[in-house]
C-alpha cells in the first residue's frame, strides 16, 4: 500500500489507475485499503482546480473536453478527465467508454482520463467520484475536469465537488432558453455556448447575449466578482473562444483564492459530503440488513392494515435501529 501511495505521489498514471479501481472497488478489504491510502495521501494536501461540465447529450461536452484538455496540456499542465454518468449507474455502461471519444487527449502523457464509474446509487457514484478527484490532486494534476450529463441530481452532485461548475450549450432560439431550469443557472459560473461557428455562429451571438440578460437578472452571488457569472461562446471543433473561457476561469478562481471564498467553499463542501455519507450509511441499512427490511415490511403492511398508526410504526422503527 506504501508502495502504490509513493507511486501515485510521484504521478504515476498507472498506479493512479489501480487507486481509482481500489477506491471503486465494494470489497470490504479494498475499501479499508483504499482508506489508508487517502490518508496517506491527504498529507500531502496538493490542490487541483476543479471543474465541473454539464450539458445535454450532443451539446459536445466531449469534442470540448478534447480541445480544451489538449490547450491545458500544450500550456504545460496536467489535465485529468472523470465523468459522472447517472445513466451508467443504471446500466453498468459509461459515458467515456467509447474509445473515440477523446482521441487526442487520452494519447497525452500529461492527462488521464476515467470513464464514470458503474454503480448502483448517486451517493455511490457521488463518493468514488470524489475520491477520485482527490486521487488526481494527490498525483500532481493541475487541472480535474468531472464531465456530467445534464440531468437532475447529478449536475447539483457535481457542482459540490467542483470550485467552477461549468455549463455547456448549444445555440439556440430565445424560447429554448426557458428550458433550462432556474437551479442550474444559478449553479453555474460560466455558460458556454458551443458550436458557435459556421451557420451557427450568428444565433450563438444572440444565445450569449440571451444568457448574459438572463445572468444578470439573477441574483449576485457573493463568491463572484464583478461581471460574473458569465456566458460566452466557443467552438469546440475550431477552438475558438477556449483561450478567452480559460482565462475567465482562472480570474474568477484567484478572485475567490484572494478573497477567501475559495477554502471556505471547499470547508462547506466537505462537511456536506459527511453528513451525505452519514445519512446513505444509515439508509443502506434499510435496505441491506435482512433483519431491518423485514421488520419494515412486517411494519408497513401492519400500517397498511390500519393496525397502527403510520407515525407510531415509525416511531416504533426508529427505536428498534438505534438498538441495532
Ligand atoms: P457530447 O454528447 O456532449 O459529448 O457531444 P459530442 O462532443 O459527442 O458532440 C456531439 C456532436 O456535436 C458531434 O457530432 C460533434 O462533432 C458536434 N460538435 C461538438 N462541438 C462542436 C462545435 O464546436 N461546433 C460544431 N459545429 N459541432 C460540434
Amino acid at each position: 500500500m506504501d508502495d502504490l501511495a509513493e507511486k501515485v505521489a510521484a504521478g504515476d498514471r498507472r498506479a493512479l489507475a489501480r487507486a481509482v479501481t481500489l477506491v471503486e472497488s465494494t470489497r470490504p478489504e479494498h475499501q479499508e485499503q483504499a482508506l489508508a491510502l487517502l490518508e496517506a495521501l491527504r498529507k500531502l494536501d496538493r490542490q487541483a482546480l476543479r471543474i465541473g461540465l454539464s450539458g445535454t447529450p450532443g451539446v459536445g461536452k466531449s469534442t470540448f473536453i478534447e480541445a480544451f484538455g489538449m490547450m491545458l496540456v500544450e500550456a504545460g499542465l496536467r489535465v485529468a478527465v472523470l465523468a459522472v454518468d447517472p445513466s451508467s449507474a443504471r446500466s453498468g455502461g459509461s459515458i467515456l467508454g467509447d474509445k473515440t471519444r477523446m482521441d487526442r487527449l487520452s494519447r497525452e502523457k500529461a492527462a488521464f482520463i476515467r470513464p464514470s464509474p458503474s454503480s448502483a446509487t448517486l451517493g455511490g457514484v457521488a463518493k468514488r467520484t470524489r475520491e477520485a478527484v482527490a486521487l488526481c490532486e494527490a498525483a500532481g494534476y493541475d487541472v480535474v475536469l468531472i464531465e456530467t450529463v445534464g440531468v437532475g441530481q447529478s449536475e447539483t452532485m457535481v457542482a459540490q465537488m467542483c470550485d467552477l461548475f461549468i455549463l455547456l450549450l448549444a445555440p439556440a432560439g430565445g424560447d429554448e432558453l426557458q428550458g433550462v431550469k432556474r437551479g442550474i443557472m444559478e449553479m453555474a459560473d460560466m455558460i458556454l455556448i458551443n458550436k458557435a461557428d459556421g451557420d451557427l455562429k450568428a444565433t450563438a451571438t444572440r444565445t450569449v447575449a440571451d444568457y448574459s440578460g438572463a445572468l444578470r437578472l439573477l441574483r449576485k452571488r457573493p463568491y463572484d466578482p464583478e461581471g460574473f457569472p458569465k456566458a460566452l461562446a466557443v467552438s469546440a471543433v475550431e477552438g475558438s473562444g477556449l483561450e478567452a473561457a480559460w482565462s475567465e476561469m482562472q480570474a474568477l478562481a484567484d478572485w475567490r483564492k484572494e478573497q477567501g471564498h475559495w477554502d471556505r467553499t471547499r470547508a462547506a463542501q466537505a462537511a456536506h459530503w459527511f453528513e451525505q455519507e452519514v445519512r446513505d450509511g444509515l439508509l443502506s441499512r434499510l435496505t441491506r440488513d435482512a433483519e431491518i427490511k423485514a421488520q419494515m415490511r412486517e411494519s408497513a403492511e401492519a400500517v397498511a392494515r390500519g393496525e397502527a398508526t403510520a407515525t407510531a410504526a415509525a416511531q416504533e422503527m426508529l427505536k428498534r435501529l438505534g438498538q441495532v
